[in-house]
Order: structure tokens, then C-alpha cells, then sequence
């Protein structure tokens, strides 16, 4: 498909009518095996000398059309599903680095992943140096001869801090670096990394692509070179592979992405505004505010400011007493649903990093992490106002 509009592509990508009796719908294929018609063809399958399926952790056509969306709607050439946003995230770890390789990394990030990195330099020699990727040049400063891959999360988790993923790509290129940026927050509506010069991204498709809280998937796209060698490897290898019912219910969430992130950041940029206003507010973080520190960054590299925002409420007795006096938005961890979801950062996501980590990361006891549903946004304010009470 040409380029569209997000709109129209979100509600037609991926469909295949010829392939499939004219099903508006993309069909759930559920066969693990895939019957091959003769001994040429199916050889030829089999040694991917032509296109088709012959076993489900290798390929299927439910997952294919869920690959070839994210691929349409990040502009990469190929795409690839997982079970989950890390399986999707080691894939392309693994993909990119080995042993006695090196990588540079946000300090502010989803706590997996740091914990993900930590734990390939424990295990497998993989070293990581993290360093305060609101400064583009940051990475370059980290560069060393063994460097192999740059990791980017803008907007991060979770204080929505930015990073220049143009200016990063293009020193990762000069360094002969690949860049991997996790979208999961911008989602492709807001932010489109490939475009910006990154080589693979990737996603928890668990948050805004499935958007209604309930699945678990993850997935990458990015050059036909980068995501076939994750295809045939990490992938492959690690098994981390999507089941065909939930790629059908991440394509259903697709289908609305451009709505409800268009509602999202609105929603969002309410919220931030209406926090500020609150005596017991103590910081706003959110990068479409003018004096965020890369207020300017973030208005060029994104289309909206993102449906995510963070609150410090000063203490975690404020914030503990904030999530219990909720009646309309929910109290859990996760983002990226219909519904207002509200966690004490702290206190949860951030808990499995130490003190001082999470004072690197900018985590104070008091933070709330506020992922902006679709719900009326008079609703959401007056909850969360008389919450704070
Ligand atoms: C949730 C999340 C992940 C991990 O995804 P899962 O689907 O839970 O495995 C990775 N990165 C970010 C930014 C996330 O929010």
C-alpha cells in the first residue's frame, strides 16, 4: 500500500482478500502444519526458496498479516511477532550482540529491559554502559571499539524523557552501530524511529497496538536484512514466537490505533495541565510542556506528545493513598489500554532496582506513572483531582 493516512492504513493493513475468500477479517489459521502439495514445492518451502508455511513457530499466515501491518505502519521493509515485548526485545538483542560485544543504553528505562541488559553482561559477557540518553551525545561519548548496538526508549518509562533518535542514529551509523529504539510509548501514530534512521524497532504490542489490556505480544520491523536474520535466529532459536489468536487480537486493536492515540494525547495533554494546577503536585513530567528539557526534540520527532505522563505527589504515603481513593481510573501496572491505569512507580515497576538506581533513573518515592485512557476527560481529572484530595 502506498502512503496513506495512518487512519485508513490502520483499518486495511494486513488484509489480504485474494488470499483468503474475501474475509474482511483476517482469519485465525490455528495448524502448527502446514501440508506441502508436492516433493519440489515442498522442499523448496521447507529450504525458504519459496514463499508458504510448513510449521507454526515458523511462519503462519494469521501472524504474517500481523507482520506485514507493523512492518506498513513503521515503514520497515519486514516484520516480525513474539509472544511478548521482551521476547521481542532479546530477539533483537541477540540478533545485534554476542559475546564480548558492547552496548549503550538509557539509565531511564522500562526496568526489564535494564534488568534484561544487566543480566546478558552476567551471563553472556555483554556489556552495557548506561548513560543519560536525554543527551544525544551521550552515546557517542560511550562508544567503544567492541560497541554494536545502541538502545533508544522514547518517550522512556517512565518519565517521559526523549531522546534526539535522529542525532543517536546517525552517530550509531558513523560508528558502525545499529540502533534499536522501543516505540512502545510513541506508538508508530506519534513517532516513526525507521524514519528518523533507526535500523530494527520494536514494541510491547501488549500496551497501545492491542490497546484494551487484554493480550500479551511483542513486535519488531526494519530492514528485510535485519528482521530475517532475527527471523532464522533469535527468533527461531529462542521459540518466543506469537500464538495465532493473539496476533488476530493485536491486528483488532490495530485497527482503531489512530483513534485512540489521537484521543490519548489530547486526553494527556489535559491531564498534564490540570496536574499542574494542583497544590499537591509537586512535578509534572510530560514532554509536551514547553519547559520539559526536550520539549523541542519531542516536537520534532513526534506527531502528538503520547497518551503517558508521571506525577510526584511528593511522598509514597501520598501516592499509596492516591491509588486507593481512585473510583474511575484503575489501579494497576501496564499502559496503553482504553482505560486510565495509574501505578506508584516506585513502590512497583522500579521496585526491583536498588536506591540508588532508582535515583539515577530520576524515580522518586513519590512518582506516579499515569497511562491516559479514552474515558471522558472530565471524568478522568475530576477522579484523579478528588483523589489527590
Ligand atoms: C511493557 C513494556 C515492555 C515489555 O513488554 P511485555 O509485553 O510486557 O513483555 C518493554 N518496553 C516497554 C517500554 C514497555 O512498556
Amino acid at each position: 500500500m502506498s502512503k496513506k493516512s495512518i487512519y485508513t492504513e490502520a483499518v486495511h493493513a494486513g488484509v489480504d482478500l485474494d488470499a483468503n475468500h474475501g474475509a474482511a477479517s483476517v482469519p485465525i489459521y490455528t495448524a502448527s502444519v502446514f501440508a506441502f502439495e508436492n516433493a519440489d514445492e515442498g522442499i523448496a518451502i521447507h529450504n525458504y526458496e519459496k514463499p508458504g508455511y510448513f510449521y507454526g513457530r515458523l511462519g503462519n499466515p494469521t501472524v504474517d498479516a500481523l507482520e506485514r501491518t507493523v512492518a506498513e505502519l513503521e515503514r520497515g521493509e519486514a516484520g516480525l511477532a513474539f509472544a511478548s515485548g521482551m521476547a521481542a526485545i532479546s530477539a533483537a538483542a541477540f540478533t545485534l550482540v554476542g559475546s564480548g560485544d558492547h552496548v549503550v543504553a538509557p539509565e531511564s528505562m522500562y526496568s526489564t529491559t535494564t534488568n534484561f541488559l544487566k543480566h546478558i553482561g552476567e551471563s553472556f559477557g555483554v556489556e552495557t554502559t548506561f548513560v543519560d540518553a536525554s543527551n544525544a551525545e551521550s552515546y557517542a561519548a560511550a562508544v567503544k571499539p567492541n560497541t554494536r548496538m545502541f538502545w533508544v526508549e522514547s518517550p522512556s518509562n517512565p518519565l517521559v524523557r526523549i531522546t534526539d533518535i535522529a542525532e543517536v542514529a546517525s552517530i550509531g551509523r558513523s560508528a558502525g552501530v545499529a540502533t534499536v529504539v522501543d516505540n512502545t510509548f510513541a506508538t508508530p501514530y506519534n513517532q516513526r524511529p525507521l524514519e528518523l534512521g533507526a535500523d530494527l524497532v520494536i514494541h510491547s504490542a501488549t500496551k497501545y497496538l492491542g490497546g484494551h489490556s487484554d493480550l500479551t505480544a511483542g513486535v519488531m520491523a526494519g530492514s528485510r536484512e535485519l528482521v530475517e536474520k532475527a527471523r532464522h535466529g533469535a527468533a527461531k532459536f529462542y521459540g518466543g514466537n506469537i500464538a495465532p489468536q493473539v496476533a488476530w487480537l493485536v491486528l483488532r486493536g490495530i485497527k482503531t490505533l489512530a483513534l485512540r492515540m489521537e484521543r490519548h494525547n489530547s486526553n494527556t495533554f489535559a491531564l498534564a495541565n490540570m496536574l499542574l494546577e494542583h497544590s499537591a503536585v509537586q512535578a509534572v513530567h510530560y514532554p509536551g510542556f514547553e519547559d520539559h528539557v526536550n520539549h523541542e526534540i519531542a516536537k520534532r520527532q513526534m506527531h502528538g506528545f503520547g497518551g503517558m505522563l508521571a506525577a510526584d505527589v511528593g511522598t509514597a504515603a501520598a501516592a499509596k493513598s492516591l491509588v486507593n481513593n481512585l473510583k474511575i481510573c484503575t489501579f494497576a501496572t501496564s499502559l496503553g489500554g482504553v482505560e486510565t491505569l495509574i501505578q506508584p512507580v516506585a513502590l512497583m515497576t522500579h521496585a526491583t532496582l536498588s536506591a540508588e538506581e532508582r535515583s539515577a533513573a530520576g524515580v522518586s518515592e513519590g512518582l506516579l506513572r499515569i497511562s491516559v485512557g479514552i474515558e471522558d476527560v472530565n471524568d478522568i481529572c475530576e477522579d484523579i483531582y478528588s483523589a489527590l484530595g
